[in-house]
């Protein structure tokens, strides 16, 4: 008899299984999946959606459209928990679906700071559709007065985001706003030094401000004020804080990482319950740890895919290795980037032409089968 896969999330390491949904459906099975928009937007390219370098429908899939392409039911709606032993998922919408296998794809999200009032102003790195309402208020914000625009947090996509408003303000603005960066103790601490000058230097000479030794604590009324009790005006601000896997397997009482990440093992599976996989931002890797970024994701792609079949078919499952060190590159919004891999590093034009080419090439892949 046909089972019932269930996908929560459409992100990317759900990519390949998505694009083969009617290899499941051929095969006798239902398929549903689980998403909050009918889209999903390419992390890697929303900076520069941002910045205007992108428009939303170059960096994003249509994830309806070619699940019911295929013959899968697409619901618009977020799971909230599931209960595993009866196998059925709890939707934020009060609905019940049942499954006999689920994979979570349902990512991370950036923790809050403590915030209040002024909401209109204050917005996230995720969601990144998000960032399309970002750039409308702060165009709307620049067309208007020297505005104050800052990014709380000291990583790539603070500077990425830091980097893109400038782009806003050059193609846009005869106001060029004031740009700050709170970074916490170091700004890009977690990088070498060759990444960190490059980034700093990249940002200042644009007159963008990185504020190091600075938490931010709370905003308020248009206002931040410093875990040391200083306080700065600010008109708008985007919180690039860190992220943190989906909240959603803590209260499904699934075993968890320290980070609240799905545990799973070297076949993407939950540790406890053999009918529960997971990829991306959202699960952790029992075997090494995986930083949070989309490579990861990219990669599991293949097996998630592989092993929800071999679940589905009673067939065995494979082993994902996750691969040794990665390309990262970082768009700083001035048609430049930043390069590392391995003990390579450079910057320049160059750098953002072969990030541009590899993002366009991956969303255009998936893009092809809508
Ligand atoms: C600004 C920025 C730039 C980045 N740039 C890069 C980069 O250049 N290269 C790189 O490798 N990494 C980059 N990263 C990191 C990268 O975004 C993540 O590692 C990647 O998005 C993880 O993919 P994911 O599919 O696990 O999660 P996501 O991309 O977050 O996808 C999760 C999906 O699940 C859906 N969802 C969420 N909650 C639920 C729920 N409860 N129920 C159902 N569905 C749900 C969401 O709508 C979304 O479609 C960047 C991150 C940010 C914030």
């Amino acid at each position: 008899m046909g089972k019932h896969l269930v996908l929560a999330g459409g992100g990317h390491a759900h990519m390949v299984t998505l694009a083969n949904l009617n290899r499941f459906i051929d095969k006798g099975h239902n398929v549903t999946v689980i998403g909050p928009s009918p889209y999903h937007y390419y992390s890697g390219m929303g900076p520069g959606m941002l910045g205007g370098v992108y428009k939303p429908d170059e960096i994003r899939f249509a994830t309806k459209h070619v699940v019911e392409k295929q013959g899968g039911v697409f619901l618009q709606d977020k799971v909230d928990h599931i209960g595993p032993e009866e196998k059925n998922i709890f939707l934020e919408s009060g609905k019940t679906v049942p499954y006999d296998i689920i994979s979570f794809n349902v990512g991370s999200y950036v923790p809050q700071l403590n915030v209040s009032d002024d909401n209109d102003n204050v917005f996230s790195v995720k969601p990144i559709e998000k960032l399309r309402q970002a750039r409308v208020r702060i165009l709307e914000l620049i067309s208007e007065k020297k505005a104050v625009i800052d990014v709380i947090g000291g990583g790539p996509a603070s500077a990425e985001v830091a980097g893109n408003i400038w782009r806003i303000a050059k193609d846009h603005s005869k106001y060029m706003p004031t740009i700050r960066i709170f970074s916490g103790k170091r700004f890009m601490a977690r990088f070498p030094d060759s990444i960190r000058k490059r980034a700093i230097k990249s940002l200042t000479n644009r007159s963008i401000e990185v504020l190091e030794n600075s938490y931010a604590g709370e905003i308020k009324a248009g206002k931040i004020i410093t875990e040391s009790g200083q306080v700065y005006e600010s008109d708008f601000i985007i919180l690039a804080l860190g992220v943190k896997p989906s909240p959603v397997f803590q209260k499904s009482g699934l075993p968890v990482g320290p980070d609240g990440g799905l545990l799973v093992n070297r076949y993407l599976q939950s540790t406890q319950y053999p009918d529960i996989f997971g990829g991306g931002d959202c699960i952790c890797f029992k075997e090494q740890h995986l930083d949070k970024v989309g490579v990861y994701a990219v990669r599991e792609n293949p097996i998630l895919f592989e092993n929800l079949m071999a679940s589905s078919e009673g067939a065995e499952l494979s082993t994902f290795i996750p691969g040794g060190d990665y390309l990262l590159i970082f768009n700083m919004g001035d048609d430049t980037g930043i390069l590392k891999k391995k003990w390579l590093t450079f910057s320049g034009k160059t750098a953002f032409i072969i990030k541009d080419y590899i993002d366009r090439r991956f969303i255009k892949k998936f893009q092809s089968i809508e």
